[in-house]
C-alpha cells in the first residue's frame, strides 16, 4: 500500500511511524509517502491522523504503477527530458565498449554531428567468458568524463557488480544496470541512494513483473529516476541472438509509469537486422532507443557482429523521424 502523508509531520515522527508500520518513507516529487507491503488493504490505525490519501496495490508493483501515478514519470538525461508530456524518443548510442581515446573521440564527434546528446559505452563488461575483453574500467570512466566535458554529451555506462558501483555513479549521467546485473540488490540499493537516472535492462529470462520489482528496489529507496529497457529474451530460436519482446513493451507502457527504452542491437545480435528492428521499436512509441555503433565494427572488442558502422547509423537516423511522427513522437 502507498500512503500519502500530510506535509507537517516532523522527521522524527515520520521515522517513528515508518518503523511502527514497517514502511519505506520517500519524497515522491511533492508527495511524502510511505510504502508498506502490498498485502495491506487499509490504512493502519497508527496512521489515521497523518494520512492524506492511499492506494492499495494488488501486488509489489507499487511506485511504478499507473494506478498510483497515472502519467509516465519524467526523467532528465543531460538537458533532454523524456516521459511526461514530452513525446520525446531519445537516441542513446555509442560502442558496446570504450576501447581507446581515439575510438571514443570518433564516436563522440559522430553523435555531435547528428545533434545527439547521449553517449553510451561500457567500461565494465559483463562478459560470458573470463577470457574475453573485460572493459577498460576506471580508465574508461575517466575518458567518458573527458568526452562529456569536451563535447557536452551525457554519459551512459553500465555497472557490472557492486565493487565499482560508486565509481559508475560518480562518473556517469545515467547508470545502466545490465541484463545480468539486474538481480544484484547491492547495485540496486546503491542506485536508490543517488538521484542519477538508472536504466534497468530486463534480464533475458526475467518476467515483466520481476523487472518492475527490480525497479521498485530503486524507487522505494527514494530515486524515482528509473527507466526500463527491453533488450530481448532467450527463446528456442537460435538464428537471432535473442527475441525482442515487444508484447512485454506494450505491457510496460500500459501498466507502469516508467519511461521505456528499447535496445534492438542486443536483441538482434547481427547488424543486418538492426535498422528494421529500430524502426519497429520506434513505432512502439517508446521513450528511447539504445543503439550500438562503432567507428570500425570489424575490430570491436565486444559485440562486434551487432554494431552498426557510422554510415549505417546515419542512414538509420534519417529514416526515424517520420516513423516517430506517425506515432506522435519526436526523435531527440
Ligand atoms: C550492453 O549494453 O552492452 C550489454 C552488455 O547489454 P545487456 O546487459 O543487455 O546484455
Ligand atoms: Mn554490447
Amino acid at each position: 500500500m502507498i500512503i500519502e502523508l500530510k506535509n507537517d509531520i516532523s522527521p522524527e515522527k515520520l521515522a517513528e511511524l515508518a518503523a511502527q508500520v514497517k514502511a519505506f518513507h520517500i519524497m515522491d516529487g511533492e508527495k511524502s509517502v510511505f510504502i508498506t507491503s502490498s498485502g495491506m488493504k487499509e490504512v493502519p490505525a497508527e496512521l489515521e491522523n497523518y494520512a492524506k490519501n492511499s492506494w492499495a496495490m494488488p501486488n509489489d508493483m507499487q511506485l511504478a504503477s499507473r494506478e498510483y501515478h497515472p502519467k509516465t514519470r519524467e526523467v532528465t538525461i543531460g538537458n533532454v527530458t523524456i516521459g511526461g508530456n514530452t513525446g520525446n524518443t531519445i537516441v542513446i548510442a555509442g560502442p558496446c565498449s570504450i576501447e581507446s581515446e581515439t575510438q571514443i573521440t570518433q564516436s563522440s564527434e559522430m553523435l555531435k554531428s547528428h545533434g545527439l546528446t547521449a553517449l553510451r559505452a561500457g567500461c565494465y563488461k559483463p562478459r560470458t567468458s573470463p577470457y574475453s575483453f573485460q572493459g577498460m574500467g576506471l580508465k574508461g570512466l575517466k575518458l567518458l568524463a573527458k568526452m562529456r566535458e569536451k563535447y557536452d554529451l551525457s554519459v551512459v555506462t553500465e555497472v557490472r557488480d557492486a565493487t565499482h558501483v560508486q565509481d559508475v555513479i560518480e562518473y556517469s549521467d545515467v547508470i545502466q544496470v545490465g541484463a545480468k546485473a539486474m538481480y544484484d540488490q547491492g547495485i540496486l540499493r546503491a542506485c536508490a541512494k543517488t538521484n542519477k537516472p538508472v536504466l534497468i535492462k530486463r534480464g533475458f529470462g526475467t518476467t515483466t513483473q520481476e523487472c518492475v520489482q527490480a525497479a521498485e528496489f530503486v524507487l522505494s529507496g527514494g530515486n524515482t529516476n528509473v527507466m526500463l529497457c527491453e533488450r530481448g529474451l532467450r527463446t528456442f530460436e537460435p538464428n537471432t541472438r535473442f527475441t525482442l519482446d515487444l508484447c512485454g513493451v506494450a505491457w510496460f507502457k500500459e501498466k507502469t509509469n516508467l519511461p521505456v527504452i528499447l535496445d534492438p542491437s542486443h536483441a538482434m545480435g547481427y547488424r543486418y537486422g538492426v535498422p528494421d528492428l529500430t524502426r519497429a521499436c520506434t513505432a512502439m512509441g517508446v521513450d528511447g532507443l539504445l543503439i550500438e555503433v562503432h567507428p570500425d565494427p570489424s575490430v570491436a572488442k565486444s559485440d562486434a557482429s551487432q554494431q552498426l558502422d557510422h554510415d549505417m547509423f546515419a542512414d538509420l537516423l534519417k529514416s526515424l523521424p517520420p516513423v516517430a511522427e506517425a506515432v506522435g513522437r519526436k526523435i531527440v
